[in-house]
Protein backbone atom coordinates (compact mmCIF):
# COMPACT_ATOMS: atom_id res chain seq x y z
CA UNK A 1 0.00 0.00 0.00
CA UNK A 2 1.78 3.46 -1.11
CA UNK A 3 0.55 6.74 -0.41
CA UNK A 4 1.50 9.98 -2.59
CA UNK A 5 1.83 12.93 -1.09
CA UNK A 6 -1.53 15.51 -0.73
CA UNK A 7 0.01 17.79 -2.82
CA UNK A 8 0.91 15.09 -5.33
CA UNK A 9 -3.30 14.24 -5.60
CA UNK A 10 -3.94 18.08 -6.73
CA UNK A 11 -5.52 18.83 -9.86
CA UNK A 12 -5.87 22.69 -10.72
CA UNK A 13 -9.88 23.61 -10.04
CA UNK A 14 -10.27 20.76 -7.99
CA UNK A 15 -12.40 21.56 -4.68
CA UNK A 16 -13.00 20.55 -1.07
CA UNK A 17 -16.71 21.66 -1.42
CA UNK A 18 -19.42 22.81 -3.42
CA UNK A 19 -22.19 25.57 -2.43
CA UNK A 20 -25.05 26.81 -4.17
CA UNK A 21 -24.13 30.44 -6.01
CA UNK A 22 -23.86 33.52 -3.71
CA UNK A 23 -27.44 34.98 -2.99
CA UNK A 24 -25.96 38.06 -0.88
CA UNK A 25 -24.01 40.88 -1.83
CA UNK A 26 -20.32 40.40 -1.38
CA UNK A 27 -18.66 41.47 1.31
CA UNK A 28 -15.49 44.00 1.46
CA UNK A 29 -13.36 42.45 3.49
CA UNK A 30 -11.17 41.21 1.26
CA UNK A 31 -10.30 45.02 -0.19
CA UNK A 32 -9.23 45.43 3.73
CA UNK A 33 -7.20 42.26 3.66
CA UNK A 34 -5.63 43.06 0.15
CA UNK A 35 -2.27 43.75 1.39
CA UNK A 36 -2.48 39.97 3.03
CA UNK A 37 -3.89 38.32 0.12
CA UNK A 38 -1.11 35.98 -1.96
CA UNK A 39 -1.60 35.13 -5.36
CA UNK A 40 0.63 32.33 -5.05
CA UNK A 41 -0.30 30.12 -2.00
CA UNK A 42 0.37 26.81 -3.47
CA UNK A 43 -2.37 24.67 -1.41
CA UNK A 44 -2.86 21.34 -3.12
CA UNK A 45 -6.06 21.34 -5.18
CA UNK A 46 -8.25 18.40 -3.86
CA UNK A 47 -11.84 17.36 -3.34
CA UNK A 48 -13.15 16.25 -0.30
CA UNK A 49 -13.10 12.48 -1.15
CA UNK A 50 -9.66 12.72 -2.00
CA UNK A 51 -8.49 14.43 1.26
CA UNK A 52 -10.66 11.85 3.44
CA UNK A 53 -9.15 8.71 1.96
CA UNK A 54 -5.74 10.28 1.71
CA UNK A 55 -5.82 11.25 5.99
CA UNK A 56 -7.52 7.55 5.91
CA UNK A 57 -4.78 5.63 4.31
CA UNK A 58 -2.23 7.68 6.64
CA UNK A 59 -3.97 6.63 9.79
CA UNK A 60 -4.42 3.00 8.79
CA UNK A 61 -0.45 2.65 8.31
CA UNK A 62 -0.51 3.66 11.75
CA UNK A 63 -0.01 1.96 14.87
CA UNK A 64 -1.43 2.90 18.38
CA UNK A 65 -2.70 1.87 21.48
CA UNK A 66 -6.07 0.64 19.46
CA UNK A 67 -4.32 -1.37 17.08
CA UNK A 68 -3.17 -3.81 19.32
CA UNK A 69 -0.27 -4.34 22.44
CA UNK A 70 2.23 -1.72 22.93
CA UNK A 71 4.71 -2.71 25.65
CA UNK A 72 7.28 0.51 25.12
CA UNK A 73 8.71 0.37 29.11
CA UNK A 74 8.20 3.69 31.01
CA UNK A 75 7.01 5.90 28.58
CA UNK A 76 3.85 3.68 27.38
CA UNK A 77 0.14 4.93 27.59
CA UNK A 78 -1.93 2.92 29.97
CA UNK A 79 -5.26 2.24 30.02
CA UNK A 80 -7.34 5.45 27.85
CA UNK A 81 -11.28 4.70 28.26
CA UNK A 82 -13.42 6.62 25.42
CA UNK A 83 -15.16 7.42 27.83
CA UNK A 84 -12.95 10.03 29.12
CA UNK A 85 -13.17 11.68 25.85
CA UNK A 86 -16.56 12.33 25.98
CA UNK A 87 -16.53 14.20 29.17
CA UNK A 88 -13.65 15.97 28.26
CA UNK A 89 -15.92 17.14 25.06
CA UNK A 90 -18.49 18.49 27.37
CA UNK A 91 -19.93 21.56 25.96
CA UNK A 92 -19.63 23.42 29.44
CA UNK A 93 -16.40 22.40 29.83
CA UNK A 94 -14.76 22.95 26.41
CA UNK A 95 -16.51 26.71 25.81
CA UNK A 96 -15.23 28.19 28.43
CA UNK A 97 -12.35 30.72 28.04
CA UNK A 98 -9.70 31.14 31.27
CA UNK A 99 -10.03 35.32 30.93
CA UNK A 100 -14.00 34.60 32.14
CA UNK A 101 -14.53 35.97 35.47
CA UNK A 102 -14.22 33.17 38.01
CA UNK A 103 -17.64 33.57 39.45
CA UNK A 104 -18.83 31.62 35.97
CA UNK A 105 -16.09 29.46 36.18
CA UNK A 106 -17.10 27.26 39.99
CA UNK A 107 -17.90 23.89 38.03
CA UNK A 108 -14.81 23.69 35.98
CA UNK A 109 -12.21 24.86 38.81
CA UNK A 110 -13.79 22.62 41.12
CA UNK A 111 -13.21 19.61 39.13
CA UNK A 112 -9.56 20.95 38.73
CA UNK A 113 -9.49 21.55 42.62
CA UNK A 114 -10.87 17.59 43.11
CA UNK A 115 -8.03 16.49 40.75
CA UNK A 116 -5.48 18.05 42.94
CA UNK A 117 -6.96 16.67 46.35
CA UNK A 118 -7.03 13.13 44.72
CA UNK A 119 -3.34 13.59 43.66
CA UNK A 120 -2.55 14.74 47.11
CA UNK A 121 -4.23 11.85 48.30
CA UNK A 122 -2.78 9.55 45.70
CA UNK A 123 1.13 10.36 46.05
CA UNK A 124 0.77 11.71 50.29
CA UNK A 125 1.30 15.34 49.25
CA UNK A 126 0.29 18.19 50.33
CA UNK A 127 0.02 21.07 47.55
CA UNK A 128 -0.35 20.71 43.70
CA UNK A 129 0.23 22.79 40.48
CA UNK A 130 -1.53 21.61 37.36
CA UNK A 131 0.34 24.04 35.37
CA UNK A 132 3.77 22.05 33.82
CA UNK A 133 2.71 20.92 30.44
CA UNK A 134 4.89 17.31 30.41
CA UNK A 135 6.96 14.86 32.97
CA UNK A 136 9.99 17.08 31.98
CA UNK A 137 8.50 20.13 32.55
CA UNK A 138 7.22 18.87 35.98
CA UNK A 139 11.18 17.82 36.57
CA UNK A 140 12.54 21.16 35.42
CA UNK A 141 9.58 23.29 37.33
CA UNK A 142 10.16 20.68 40.81
CA UNK A 143 14.11 21.72 40.33
CA UNK A 144 13.31 25.58 40.24
CA UNK A 145 11.51 25.18 43.30
CA UNK A 146 14.26 23.89 44.90
CA UNK A 147 16.70 26.53 43.57
CA UNK A 148 14.79 29.33 45.00
CA UNK A 149 13.80 27.77 48.31
CA UNK A 150 17.65 27.23 48.75
CA UNK A 151 18.20 30.57 47.47
CA UNK A 152 15.70 31.73 50.06
CA UNK A 153 17.48 29.79 52.68
CA UNK A 154 20.96 31.70 51.57
CA UNK A 155 22.22 27.97 50.64
CA UNK A 156 24.38 27.57 47.87
CA UNK A 157 23.63 24.01 46.81
CA UNK A 158 24.80 23.55 43.01
CA UNK A 159 24.82 19.47 43.09
CA UNK A 160 21.96 17.43 41.74
CA UNK A 161 22.53 13.92 42.21
CA UNK A 162 20.93 11.46 39.55
CA UNK A 163 21.16 6.92 39.27
CA UNK A 164 22.44 5.96 36.32
CA UNK A 165 19.20 4.03 35.76
CA UNK A 166 17.41 7.54 35.48
CA UNK A 167 15.21 8.43 32.50
CA UNK A 168 17.06 10.80 29.96
CA UNK A 169 15.12 13.66 31.25
CA UNK A 170 16.27 13.83 34.79
CA UNK A 171 19.95 14.89 34.29
CA UNK A 172 18.61 17.24 31.13
CA UNK A 173 16.21 19.18 33.64
CA UNK A 174 18.83 19.62 36.26
CA UNK A 175 21.43 20.54 33.15
CA UNK A 176 18.40 23.14 32.43
CA UNK A 177 17.68 24.55 35.72
CA UNK A 178 21.44 25.40 35.99
CA UNK A 179 22.71 22.56 38.34
CA UNK A 180 25.82 20.33 38.08
CA UNK A 181 24.77 16.81 37.53
CA UNK A 182 26.28 14.15 39.54
CA UNK A 183 25.78 11.00 38.41
CA UNK A 184 25.94 7.91 40.64
CA UNK A 185 26.24 3.79 39.68
CA UNK A 186 23.36 1.19 40.38
CA UNK A 187 24.59 -1.65 42.35
CA UNK A 188 24.40 -5.27 41.16
CA UNK A 189 20.90 -5.89 41.97
CA UNK A 190 20.04 -2.64 39.90
CA UNK A 191 19.54 -0.26 42.90
CA UNK A 192 20.87 2.77 44.32
CA UNK A 193 24.15 1.64 46.01
CA UNK A 194 24.43 3.47 49.17
CA UNK A 195 28.13 3.84 49.58
CA UNK A 196 28.12 5.65 46.06
CA UNK A 197 25.46 7.54 47.46
CA UNK A 198 26.95 8.46 50.50
CA UNK A 199 30.31 9.29 48.62
CA UNK A 200 28.04 11.89 46.62
CA UNK A 201 25.97 13.41 49.38
CA UNK A 202 27.92 16.88 50.61
CA UNK A 203 26.83 20.28 51.71
CA UNK A 204 26.41 21.26 47.78
CA UNK A 205 23.70 18.84 47.38
CA UNK A 206 20.40 20.46 46.70
CA UNK A 207 18.87 17.05 45.58
CA UNK A 208 18.68 13.68 44.33
CA UNK A 209 16.07 12.61 41.75
CA UNK A 210 15.02 9.20 42.38
CA UNK A 211 12.25 6.64 40.23
CA UNK A 212 10.79 4.07 42.93
CA UNK A 213 10.30 1.67 40.98
CA UNK A 214 13.80 2.66 39.20
CA UNK A 215 13.29 2.24 35.48
CA UNK A 216 14.52 -1.35 35.72
CA UNK A 217 11.32 -1.81 37.29
CA UNK A 218 12.79 -2.66 40.91
CA UNK A 219 11.72 -0.67 43.79
CA UNK A 220 14.07 0.50 46.20
CA UNK A 221 14.48 -1.75 48.93
CA UNK A 222 16.28 0.86 51.12
CA UNK A 223 14.12 3.79 50.31
CA UNK A 224 13.58 5.34 53.87
CA UNK A 225 17.25 5.28 54.41
CA UNK A 226 18.11 6.86 50.73
CA UNK A 227 15.87 9.91 51.85
CA UNK A 228 17.29 9.77 54.91
CA UNK A 229 20.78 10.18 54.17
CA UNK A 230 19.74 12.90 51.45
CA UNK A 231 18.33 14.86 54.59
CA UNK A 232 20.87 14.55 56.46
CA UNK A 233 23.04 16.77 54.29
CA UNK A 234 20.33 19.11 54.01
CA UNK A 235 19.10 17.76 50.21
CA UNK A 236 15.97 17.57 48.86
CA UNK A 237 14.46 14.32 47.63
CA UNK A 238 12.72 14.48 44.14
CA UNK A 239 10.09 11.95 43.25
CA UNK A 240 10.09 10.94 39.19
CA UNK A 241 6.21 9.85 39.28
CA UNK A 242 5.74 9.29 35.83
CA UNK A 243 4.56 6.12 36.38
CA UNK A 244 2.63 5.53 39.10
CA UNK A 245 0.69 2.60 37.93
CA UNK A 246 3.67 0.61 39.60
CA UNK A 247 2.62 1.80 43.61
CA UNK A 248 -0.87 3.12 42.90
CA UNK A 249 -3.12 2.32 46.52
CA UNK A 250 -0.09 0.55 47.88
CA UNK A 251 2.85 2.96 48.05
CA UNK A 252 2.94 6.85 48.39
CA UNK A 253 6.09 9.05 47.47
CA UNK A 254 5.24 11.54 50.38
CA UNK A 255 5.46 8.58 52.67
CA UNK A 256 8.68 7.30 51.46
CA UNK A 257 9.61 11.05 52.61
CA UNK A 258 10.09 12.29 49.12
CA UNK A 259 9.37 16.15 49.49
CA UNK A 260 8.67 17.12 45.52
CA UNK A 261 7.66 14.69 42.35
CA UNK A 262 5.79 14.73 39.19
CA UNK A 263 2.68 13.16 37.58
CA UNK A 264 2.24 12.46 33.96
CA UNK A 265 -1.26 12.48 33.43
CA UNK A 266 -0.60 11.45 29.97
CA UNK A 267 0.88 8.27 31.23
CA UNK A 268 -0.68 6.92 34.21
CA UNK A 269 -4.10 8.96 33.92
CA UNK A 270 -4.83 8.23 30.77
CA UNK A 271 -4.66 10.76 27.86
CA UNK A 272 -3.43 9.57 24.75
CA UNK A 273 0.07 10.43 23.97
CA UNK A 274 2.92 10.69 21.37
CA UNK A 275 3.76 12.47 18.71
CA UNK A 276 4.40 15.50 21.02
CA UNK A 277 1.86 15.77 23.22
CA UNK A 278 -0.27 17.25 24.66
CA UNK A 279 0.48 16.53 27.85
CA UNK A 280 0.43 17.27 31.38
CA UNK A 281 2.98 17.16 34.29
CA UNK A 282 1.42 18.10 37.75
CA UNK A 283 3.84 18.71 40.52
CA UNK A 284 3.16 17.65 44.24
CA UNK A 285 5.03 19.41 47.25
CA UNK A 286 5.35 19.39 50.66
CA UNK A 287 3.80 21.46 53.00
CA UNK A 288 7.46 23.88 53.77
CA UNK A 289 7.69 24.06 49.60
CA UNK A 290 4.49 25.22 48.76
CA UNK A 291 5.12 28.71 48.77
CA UNK A 292 7.33 28.15 45.68
CA UNK A 293 5.26 26.95 43.30
CA UNK A 294 4.08 28.41 40.27
CA UNK A 295 1.47 31.23 40.47
CA UNK A 296 -1.46 31.11 39.87
CA UNK A 297 -2.69 28.57 42.49
CA UNK A 298 -6.27 26.92 42.86
CA UNK A 299 -7.48 27.92 46.21
CA UNK A 300 -10.99 27.44 48.00
CA UNK A 301 -12.45 29.62 50.77
CA UNK A 302 -16.04 29.52 52.67
CA UNK A 303 -17.95 30.67 49.11
CA UNK A 304 -15.78 29.89 45.98
CA UNK A 305 -12.68 28.59 44.28
CA UNK A 306 -10.37 31.61 42.94
CA UNK A 307 -6.62 31.79 41.33
CA UNK A 308 -4.20 32.95 44.05
CA UNK A 309 -1.58 35.08 42.93
CA UNK A 310 -0.54 36.76 46.17
CA UNK A 311 2.13 34.10 46.20
CA UNK A 312 5.64 36.35 46.86
CA UNK A 313 7.76 33.29 46.88
CA UNK A 314 6.97 31.67 43.95
CA UNK A 315 8.79 30.62 41.22
CA UNK A 316 6.54 32.41 38.69
CA UNK A 317 4.16 31.06 36.00
CA UNK A 318 5.71 27.82 33.95
CA UNK A 319 2.65 27.77 31.75
CA UNK A 320 0.05 29.87 29.41
CA UNK A 321 -2.88 30.46 31.36
CA UNK A 322 -3.20 26.87 33.79
CA UNK A 323 -1.94 24.57 31.94
CA UNK A 324 -3.42 21.85 29.60
CA UNK A 325 -7.19 21.92 30.93
CA UNK A 326 -8.27 18.98 28.36
CA UNK A 327 -5.75 16.60 30.23
CA UNK A 328 -6.62 17.48 33.35
CA UNK A 329 -10.42 16.53 32.81
CA UNK A 330 -9.41 13.32 31.41
CA UNK A 331 -7.68 12.84 34.15
CA UNK A 332 -10.26 13.93 36.55
CA UNK A 333 -12.43 11.62 34.76
CA UNK A 334 -10.70 8.56 34.98
CA UNK A 335 -9.73 8.45 38.74
CA UNK A 336 -13.68 9.46 39.26
CA UNK A 337 -14.78 6.82 37.35
CA UNK A 338 -12.89 3.82 38.55
CA UNK A 339 -12.09 4.97 41.85
CA UNK A 340 -10.12 4.86 44.69
CA UNK A 341 -10.13 0.50 44.72
CA UNK A 342 -9.82 1.03 40.59
CA UNK A 343 -6.72 2.21 41.17
CA UNK A 344 -5.77 -0.39 43.39
CA UNK A 345 -6.69 -2.67 40.96
CA UNK A 346 -4.49 -0.85 38.29
CA UNK A 347 -1.34 -1.50 39.96
CA UNK A 348 -2.08 -4.84 40.28
CA UNK A 349 -2.70 -5.43 36.72
CA UNK A 350 -0.12 -3.89 35.75
CA UNK A 351 2.52 -5.64 38.13
CA UNK A 352 0.92 -8.91 37.57
CA UNK A 353 0.90 -8.40 33.27
CA UNK A 354 4.76 -7.22 33.55
CA UNK A 355 5.51 -10.45 36.11
CA UNK A 356 3.26 -12.86 33.84
CA UNK A 357 5.76 -11.54 30.59
CA UNK A 358 8.89 -11.86 32.42
CA UNK A 359 8.67 -15.27 33.43
CA UNK A 360 7.45 -16.48 30.11
CA UNK A 361 10.59 -14.76 28.48
CA UNK A 362 13.46 -15.21 30.97
CA UNK A 363 14.73 -18.48 29.71
CA UNK A 364 14.98 -17.34 25.91
CA UNK A 365 16.57 -13.96 26.40
CA UNK A 366 19.03 -12.72 29.12
CA UNK A 367 17.42 -11.04 32.64
CA UNK A 368 20.41 -9.17 33.73
CA UNK A 369 18.66 -8.41 37.20
CA UNK A 370 17.24 -10.98 38.65
CA UNK A 371 15.27 -8.91 41.70
CA UNK A 372 11.45 -8.95 42.18
CA UNK A 373 9.92 -6.28 39.56
CA UNK A 374 7.02 -4.54 39.56
CA UNK A 375 5.53 -2.27 36.51
CA UNK A 376 7.88 -3.03 34.03
CA UNK A 377 10.85 -5.14 33.54
CA UNK A 378 14.47 -5.10 31.59
CA UNK A 379 15.65 -8.51 29.30
CA UNK A 380 19.21 -7.85 27.25
CA UNK A 381 19.37 -9.40 23.98
CA UNK A 382 22.97 -10.00 24.16
CA UNK A 383 22.35 -13.83 23.07
CA UNK A 384 20.40 -13.04 20.06
CA UNK A 385 23.37 -10.39 18.90
CA UNK A 386 25.85 -13.16 19.44
CA UNK A 387 24.00 -15.46 17.29
CA UNK A 388 23.55 -12.47 14.71
CA UNK A 389 20.50 -9.95 15.11
CA UNK A 390 20.45 -7.17 17.58
CA UNK A 391 18.06 -6.04 20.03
CA UNK A 392 17.11 -3.46 17.24
CA UNK A 393 16.49 -5.53 14.76
CA UNK A 394 14.35 -7.80 16.81
CA UNK A 395 12.28 -4.52 17.54
CA UNK A 396 12.07 -4.17 13.84
CA UNK A 397 10.85 -7.87 13.01
CA UNK A 398 7.70 -7.58 15.85
CA UNK A 399 6.41 -4.95 13.25
CA UNK A 400 6.19 -8.24 10.95
CA UNK A 401 3.72 -9.74 13.47
CA UNK A 402 1.83 -6.64 13.69
CA UNK A 403 2.70 -5.74 17.33
CA UNK A 404 4.57 -2.75 18.78
CA UNK A 405 8.44 -2.75 20.02
CA UNK A 406 9.55 -2.43 23.58
CA UNK A 407 11.72 -0.14 24.59
CA UNK A 408 14.55 -0.70 23.22
CA UNK A 409 19.05 0.45 24.38
CA UNK A 410 16.79 1.83 27.63
CA UNK A 411 17.70 2.15 30.54
CA UNK A 412 21.71 2.43 29.52
CA UNK A 413 22.85 0.45 32.11
CA UNK A 414 21.81 -2.74 30.29
CA UNK A 415 23.27 -3.74 27.03
CA UNK A 416 21.45 -4.24 24.15
CA UNK A 417 18.07 -3.58 26.54
CA UNK A 418 14.65 -4.03 25.90
CA UNK A 419 12.17 -2.78 28.53
CA UNK A 420 9.20 -4.43 28.22
CA UNK A 421 5.95 -2.73 29.88
CA UNK A 422 2.60 -4.68 28.88
CA UNK A 423 0.54 -1.97 31.06
CA UNK A 424 -2.72 -3.01 33.39
CA UNK A 425 -5.21 -3.04 30.20
CA UNK A 426 -3.84 -6.51 28.02
CA UNK A 427 -5.36 -9.62 28.34
CA UNK A 428 -3.67 -13.11 28.55
CA UNK A 429 -4.42 -13.86 24.91
CA UNK A 430 -3.12 -10.79 23.71
CA UNK A 431 0.40 -11.42 26.81
CA UNK A 432 0.56 -15.01 25.75
CA UNK A 433 0.71 -13.82 21.83
CA UNK A 434 3.04 -11.95 22.39
CA UNK A 435 5.13 -13.82 23.97
CA UNK A 436 4.93 -16.38 21.37
CA UNK A 437 6.06 -14.19 18.61
CA UNK A 438 9.27 -13.28 21.07
CA UNK A 439 10.06 -16.66 21.13
CA UNK A 440 9.13 -17.42 17.09
CA UNK A 441 11.77 -14.21 16.91
CA UNK A 442 14.34 -15.91 19.03
CA UNK A 443 13.64 -19.14 17.36
CA UNK A 444 14.35 -17.30 13.65
CA UNK A 445 17.51 -15.53 14.91
CA UNK A 446 18.87 -19.31 15.86
CA UNK A 447 18.02 -20.29 12.43
CA UNK A 448 18.16 -18.01 10.01
CA UNK A 449 19.29 -14.52 11.31
CA UNK A 450 19.26 -13.12 8.31
CA UNK A 451 15.44 -12.21 8.45
CA UNK A 452 15.21 -11.19 11.40
CA UNK A 453 18.25 -8.56 10.50
CA UNK A 454 16.48 -7.43 7.54
CA UNK A 455 13.26 -6.98 9.16
CA UNK A 456 10.78 -5.18 8.74
CA UNK A 457 9.26 -7.03 5.69
CA UNK A 458 5.34 -6.26 5.58
CA UNK A 459 5.58 -2.32 6.63
CA UNK A 460 4.82 0.11 4.52
CA UNK A 461 8.33 1.49 4.47
CA UNK A 462 11.07 -1.12 5.33
CA UNK A 463 14.13 -0.39 7.50
CA UNK A 464 14.48 3.30 8.05
CA UNK A 465 18.19 5.16 8.50
CA UNK A 466 17.60 5.97 12.05
CA UNK A 467 19.15 9.62 12.65
CA UNK A 468 18.59 10.55 8.37
CA UNK A 469 15.04 11.42 9.15
CA UNK A 470 15.64 13.94 12.36
CA UNK A 471 19.21 15.22 10.57
CA UNK A 472 18.32 15.95 7.09
CA UNK A 473 14.40 16.20 6.83
CA UNK A 474 12.71 16.11 3.65
CA UNK A 475 9.51 18.38 4.52
CA UNK A 476 6.55 18.96 2.26
CA UNK A 477 3.77 21.43 3.07
C1 LIG B 1 8.01 9.59 30.46
C2 LIG B 1 8.90 9.78 31.60
C3 LIG B 1 9.40 11.05 31.92
C4 LIG B 1 9.19 12.28 31.07
O1 LIG B 1 7.85 12.58 30.80
P1 LIG B 1 7.47 13.43 29.48
O2 LIG B 1 6.04 13.76 29.67
O3 LIG B 1 7.75 12.54 28.32
O4 LIG B 1 8.32 14.65 29.47
C5 LIG B 1 10.20 11.16 33.04
N1 LIG B 1 10.51 10.09 33.79
C6 LIG B 1 10.06 8.84 33.50
C7 LIG B 1 10.42 7.70 34.39
C8 LIG B 1 9.23 8.64 32.41
O5 LIG B 1 8.79 7.42 32.11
Amino acid sequence: MEEKLIKDYSSPGRKGYSLPPLEVEKSNLAENLADYLREDLELPEVSEVDVVRHYTALSEMNYGVDSGIYPLGSCTMKYNPKRNERVARTSGLTNIHPYQPVEQLQGSLELLYQLKLDLAEISAMDEITLQPASGAHGEFTSLLIVKKYFADREEERTKVIVPDSAHGTNPASAAMAGFDVVEIASNERGMVDLDALAEALDEKTAALMLTNPNTLGIFEEDILKITEMVHEVGGLVYYDGANMNAIMGYAKPGLMDFDLMHFNLHKTFSTPHGGGGPGSGPVGVKDFLAPYLPKPLLKKDEEKYYWDYQRPKSIGKVHSFYGNYGVMLRAWSYIKTVGGSGLKETTENAVLNANYLKAKLKNDFELPYAEDSLHEFVLSGSRQKEEGASTLNIAKRLLDYDQYAPTIYFPLVVKEAMMIEPTETENIGTLDHFVETMLTISREIKENPEIVKNAPHSTIVRKLNETEAARNPDLHW
